[in-house]
């Protein structure tokens, strides 16, 4: 059977098993066939190579993310028969970023005492105003807030200095990598004007804290893993995680999926009459993991990746 190039990784590279990977949905609407795709990279490749699946509630965000998507996140998975693995430090099925702001707090606490963090009072319209970046693209900090020494009463928001490091890394599926946080953002919020604490803050302390040693996750991600590393790094961390960047599932006229892509919500499929078996193989076949649609189990999808993992040397 031919392979899909765009599959092909190197899992010789993968740590010893057991290791750790997770699945980390933000509950800011319902799942979708990325979702899935998504998915079926993080339970395939940790059922095909000794990998455990932890379940996080991505749910940093107070104003976007709702309760009731988070029920429906677990309904769809459940349907789905994706079941996670216990959090090996509290033995719960999965664990939500709002239950963790000490968690964060501490964290940033310990980087405050190494006077790696600031107090920022920016809007994004001043960084905006002041970042040279075109229509887009990502605004870059200044660093205006970075010499003033403002109160910590001044703002909830903190910022924490990235070096000025260039930060190369190996994707397991794309190869080498270098990127330069410092050039791309700047210095790093974590925690934001109405006290939420940011994507990038809460996942690198998350991966540290609950030992995820590999993330897979859709290349719509990519540019973020510099800065997570070097964040990851700052927090104390030896050995970054390893990185698996996955291809995206794109709508028939080339967007992206988004959670108001209602045609391929899981929760609208479902109504229609879909089975869970034609979901993973129409998730699957839009990321080469099979060259049409047809219905899919997770033991095939393991067998699939197990086979794209072996099809390039540890090296490549
Ligand atoms: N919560 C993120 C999302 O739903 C995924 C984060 C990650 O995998 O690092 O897109």
């Amino acid at each position: 059977m031919a392979r899909d190039p765009r599959t092909s990784f190197a899992a010789g590279r993968l740590p010893p098993p057991p290791w750790t990977t997770r699945f980390a949905p933000a509950p800011t609407g319902e799942l979708h066939l990325g979702h899935v795709a998504n998915a079926l990279w993080v339970w395939g490749l940790a059922r095909a190579f000794g990998g455990r699946v932890l379940l996080r509630i991505e749910d940093h965000d107070r104003v976007r993310c709702r309760p009731e998507h988070e029920r429906a996140i677990l309904a769809d998975l459940d349907w789905l028969g994706l079941e996670p693995d216990r959090d090996p430090s509290s033995g719960a099925p999965r664990v939500r970023q709002s239950d963790r702001n000490e968690v964060y707090e501490s964290a940033l606490g310990r980087l405050e005492r190494g006077g790696e963090v600031y107090v920022c009072r920016c809007t994004r319209r001043e960084i905006l105003a002041l970042s040279a970046a075109a229509a887009g693209e990502e605004p870059r900090y200044p660093g205006t807030c970075r010499g003033r020494g403002l109160p910590a009463d001044a703002s909830p928001m903190r910022r924490v200095r990235l070096p000025g490091d260039l930060v190369e890394f190996e994707d397991l599926r794309l190869g080498a990598r270098r990127q330069h946080p410092d050039s791309q953002c700047g210095d790093l919020l974590a925690r934001d004007r109405d006290g939420n604490w940011t994507y990038q803050f809460a996942v690198a302390v998350d991966d540290l804290e609950q030992g995820v040693d590999v993330v897979v996750r859709g290349e719509d991600l990519l540019e973020s893993t510099g800065r997570q590393i070097l964040l990851a790094r700052r927090l104390g961390r030896e050995r970054p995680p390893l990185f698996l960047h996955h291809p995206l599932v794109y709508r028939a006229d080339g967007a992206k999926l988004s959670k108001s892509s209602r045609d391929t919500a899981i929760g609208e499929l479902r109504r229609q009459g879909w089975s869970a078996a034609r979901t993973l193989g129409a998730a699957a076949a839009a990321v080469g993991l099979l060259p049409q649609p047809r219905p899919l189990t997770l033991r095939e999808a393991a067998a699939r990746l197990a086979e794209a993992g072996a099809a390039r040397a540890p090296s490549a």
